[in-house]
């Protein structure tokens, strides 16, 4: 970014309110009193039935995951990577959800990334307070240089479908906002019901899901992986944000194709992309190394514990802080160990030597067993250590 460019914004910001943006305030408010206003009486007066709410959710998934798959994994992470007719079909779903063209979205988020909770730079600084990070950064010129300026986004445009939305983004955008809810209504045979549900209250709808992943997720939930940002993780908030919720995870690791971990983690976007590879439909899938992901939760089990330690005046507390840093160590010699047995193992399985009848498969396939029990007892130990530390100083 232009620093002279960025230093002018950043003065203006602070002496005067940057202009208005009136047609991002009409689109808001007017979808919004269509929403609330207008699905009410058409439902009082004419009424609803299945097909509209159907095909209502079925816009805001569509929406929801051209967002979440398209924009945020595959081109502001590039997490992945697609062919030329799924990122068509996230083209489309982006313009549909209403959320400015991809190369735009890309830009602001890798800011956002790059200089998370700077109230000066991240475009949705959560710093600013909820209303600023969930629309208000939306409603004026805040930062006007990001209009313009895309060169953190100079390998996006070399992308011919990406740089094909955002040249035709105002023309689609009302194309495919107007046009399929119109078109589903006619053969339903309720245009104005079908506008109203598929179209405005599914747009309404999937703006706010989208927005509480840069208010909501910013200052409720866990930090389970560093504190060093506002992002938390959020279980029930990945309910609404197709998996977006655990957004710690995600600042931390932000290039994994995963938000969600865990098999049991509600992550949908990451389970479309699996199933897109599985179909030959999406490739090189990234995924942060385990060891980092476990030693990143043990370091921030590590700096919470001290926190703890320091708090009080004891008078062994030298004693307790290098006692906590030892079992720390101890974890992490051990979790490394781990992982370097269970690559050598992985690779044995690839290259089909897990036949039991192969001796250096079957003396692999034991120490993985041994160091995983190990390790596994190591964690415990570990978690326990922290939790007594903490009651005792309760
Ligand atoms: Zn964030
Ligand atoms: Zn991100």
């Amino acid at each position: 970014m232009n620093s002279e460019v960025q230093k002018t914004d950043t003065s203006r910001s602070k002496h005067s309110k940057p202009k208005l943006i009136w047609l991002n305030i009409s689109v808001f408010s007017l979808t919004s009193a269509i929403a609330f206003i207008g699905v009410p009486l058409w439902g009082y007066f004419v009424g609803f039935d299945a097909t509209h709410w159907i095909v209502t959710l079925l816009c805001i998934g569509y929406c929801g995951m051209s967002i979440t798959a398209g924009y945020h994994r595959l081109w502001s992470h590039k997490a992945y990577e697609t062919n030329r007719w799924i990122k068509l079909f996230y083209a489309i779903g982006g313009a549909f959800a209403v959320q400015n063209s991809a190369l735009h979205w890309a830009s602001d988020h890798r800011i956002h990334h790059r200089h998370v909770d700077d109230n000066d730079r991240d475009p949705y600084s959560a710093k600013r307070g909820f209303w600023y990070s969930h629309i208000g950064w939306m409603l004026r010129e805040y930062q006007a240089s990001r209009y313009t300026d895309y060169s953190n986004v100079k390998d996006l445009q070399r992308d011919p479908i990406v740089m094909w939305q955002h040249r035709n983004y105002l023309w689609l955008t009302l194309t495919v906002n107007f046009g399929l809810p119109i078109f589903i209504g006619f053969l339903h045979g309720d245009v104005i019901g079908m506008l109203l549900t598929a179209g405005f209250l599914r747009l309404v709808i999937s703006h706010h899901t989208t927005f509480f992943i840069n208010s909501l997720a910013h200052v409720w939930g866990k930090q389970p992986y560093s504190d060093r940002n506002t992002a938390r993780d959020n279980g029930f908030l990945a309910l609404l944000t197709y998996g977006e919720g655990y957004h710690n995870f995600h600042h931390h690791f932000q290039n994994d194709y995963r938000n969600g971990i865990r098999w049991w983690h509600f992550d949908p976007t990451k389970w479309l992309i699996k199933v897109l590879s599985w179909l030959k439909l999406a490739k090189n899938l990234k995924r942060s190394d385990e060891t980092k992901i476990e030693m990143a939760r043990a370091e921030m089990l590590l700096n919470q514990t001290r926190k703890k330690v320091m708090h009080f005046s004891l008078p062994n507390k030298d004693e307790l802080l290098d006692s906590l840093k030892h079992e720390y160590e101890v974890y992490c010699a051990k979790l490394a160990e781990y992982y370097s047995v269970k690559r050598e193992w992985v690779l044995a399985q690839k290259k089909q030597l897990s036949d039991n009848c192969d001796a250096q498969s079957v003396e692999i396939k034991h120490k993985y067993q041994q160091i995983k029990a190990l390790v596994a007892q190591h964690k415990e130990n570990w978690l326990n250590y922290n939790k007594q530390l903490k009651l005792a100083l309760a």
